[in-house]
């Protein structure tokens, strides 16, 4: 029985494992540097811990000192969010050695899907479409021309172990491919410490649809459903949707009961992700799994009504999914805006601070997963995600119009935000056609005068 849970992580997703856990009646342990003293859910949490300075590697990445502190408050398990751990598979093993669950699946499955190429290659052997690339790991350049022209240009070079859109860089023609793909591996090196790069055909205007994995300890598999995010900056997801505008239902159900196979025939467990490129004609490939509980999590909770958390706790646990796959109907629709300290008119250059006055949205079908109040001092050494705006309802229609109302209600002065930038996208007449695609953001800023419109629709100062 798991009665008590190290966190390790910070900020909205610390707060919101701290929640779900609160629910279920399990303690909770909340793990911090000196730069989180006042981070909400080192408030909430019933003990903490302080683990070190603010920089990652001498805290939150320190699995010595998060070890000691699960093994001195006696936890049962640690729930590691996304980021940070919650894919080193060495952390994994060492929680395994010391008996405490480890809340996600194991490390043999978080290495084999955390080489990109290797992921790619198990799923492509059990019948997964996958993009047109390399095989495996191409190491030197003369090797990679040859592909890349066997593959056909546009051809993205990609690096094995990255993430958070990092380490990826496209090439129109073979002049260009042997420049980009040094670029790619120096970046992959300095990002991940692993240069490994593989090749893909660069898919042109795709979109990004994922679906939601649940995998119990006992060999059931179901999925959620998908989420389209395809609103990305930089490779970077902006703006989520469930279900994707896009998707019929017979291609949903088909990419659906393949994400299932491919879960099953890596002996997956607990929650997890298998991320798509659609392209205009509906062919679909599969691009990677994500081994971890997402940030875009909520959109899926709100049209399944669905705890997800407390379902990775559950399935940790050893319990049976209660959930079966008949049970999983969609007939609402959720949208999330990524709220990021950053300012939308200096090229999202961050923008850490005080906060001094914050206002959240309210209301019917409005949800903000947030640690920050007014008062709060956003640190300037981790992500500029400082929340996010999660608006449902039984369309799209109500969802956009509700977030719309609510990002004009939302209040955070003393820094930028993302959120007169998550507005004007509300109103822009592509996004709401349902028809936005990985290139969207891109064009959207070249076609719009952001300064004259986030002037004309701010609603902070
Ligand atoms: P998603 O947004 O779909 O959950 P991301 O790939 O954007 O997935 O990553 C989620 C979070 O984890 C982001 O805050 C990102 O910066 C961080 N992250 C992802 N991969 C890495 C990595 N390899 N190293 C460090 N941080 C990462
Ligand atoms: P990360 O691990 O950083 O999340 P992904 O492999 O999931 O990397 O790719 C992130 C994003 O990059 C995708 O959502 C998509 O927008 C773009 N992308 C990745 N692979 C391709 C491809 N072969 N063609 C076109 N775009 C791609
Ligand atoms: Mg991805």
């Amino acid at each position: 029985m798991i009665n008590k849970i190290l966190i390790a992580n910070r900020g909205e997703i610390a707060l919101r494992i701290v929640r779900a856990c609160r629910e279920l009646g399990i303690k909770t342990l909340a793990v911090y540097s000196e730069a989180d003293e006042q981070s909400l859910h080192v408030q909430l949490a019933d003990e903490a811990i302080c683990i070190g300075p603010p920089q990652p590697a001498e805290s939150y990445l320190r699995t010595d000192r998060i070890i000691s502190a699960a093994e001195i408050s006696n936890v049962d398990a640690i729930h590691p969010g996304y980021g940070f751990l919650s894919e080193k598979a060495d952390f994994v093993e060492q929680c395994e050695s010391c008996k405490i669950i480890f809340i996600g699946p194991s490390s043999s499955v978080i290495r084999q899907m955390g080489d990109k190429a290797l992921a790619i290659e198990s799923f492509r052997k059990v019948g997964v479409p996958t993009v047109p690339g390399s095989d495996g790991v191409v190491k030197s350049v003369s090797e990679a021309v040859k592909v890349a022209e066997s593959i056909g240009y546009p051809v993205l070079v990609k690096a094995v172990s990255g993430g958070g859109g990092k380490g990826m860089r496209v090439a129109h023609n073979s002049v260009a491919f042997a420049k980009e793909f040094e670029v790619a591996r120096a970046e992959a090196e300095k990002a991940f410490g692993d240069g490994s790069v593989y090749l893909e055909k660069f898919i042109e205007n795709p979109r990004h649809i994922e679906f939601q994995i649940l995998a119990d300890k006992h060999g059931k598999v179901i999925h959620l459903g998908e989420r389209d995010c395809s609103v990305q900056r930089r490779h970077q997801k902006l703006i989520e949707e469930a279900p994707s505008p896009f998707l019929s239902e017979e291609l949903r159900e088909k990419m659906g009961s393949i994400a299932v196979k491919a879960a099953k025939a890596v002996g997956y467990e607990n929650a997890g992700t298998i991320e798509f490129l659609v392209d205009e004609k509906g062919n679909f490939y599969f691009i990677e799994m994500n081994t971890r509980i997402q940030v875009e999590h909520p959109v899926t909770e709100e049209v399944t009504d669905t705890d997800l958390i407390k379902e990775q706790i559950r399935i940790a646990d050893g319990q049976h999914l209660r959930l079966n796959q008949e049970d999983i109907v969609i007939n609402r629709h959720a949208i999330e805006c990524r709220i990021n300290a950053e300012d939308p008119l200096k090229n999202f250059a961050p923008c850490p601070g005080t906060i001094d006055l914050y206002y959240p949205p309210g209301g019917h079908g409005v949800r903000v997963d947030s640690h920050v109040y007014g008062g709060y001092v956003i640190p300037p050494y981790y992500d500029s995600m400082i929340g996010k705006l999660i608006t449902y309802g039984r369309s799209r229609e109500i969802a956009m119009d509700r977030m719309y109302r609510a990002l004009e209600e939302f209040i955070i002065s003393g820094i930028k935000t993302t959120i007169p930038f998550s507005k004007v996208i509300m109103q822009d007449p592509v996004f709401r056609s349902g028809k936005a695609t990985t290139k969207f953001v891109e064009e959207f800023v070249e076609r719009t005068n952001l300064d004259n419109l986030i002037q004309s629709n701010h609603n902070l100062e």
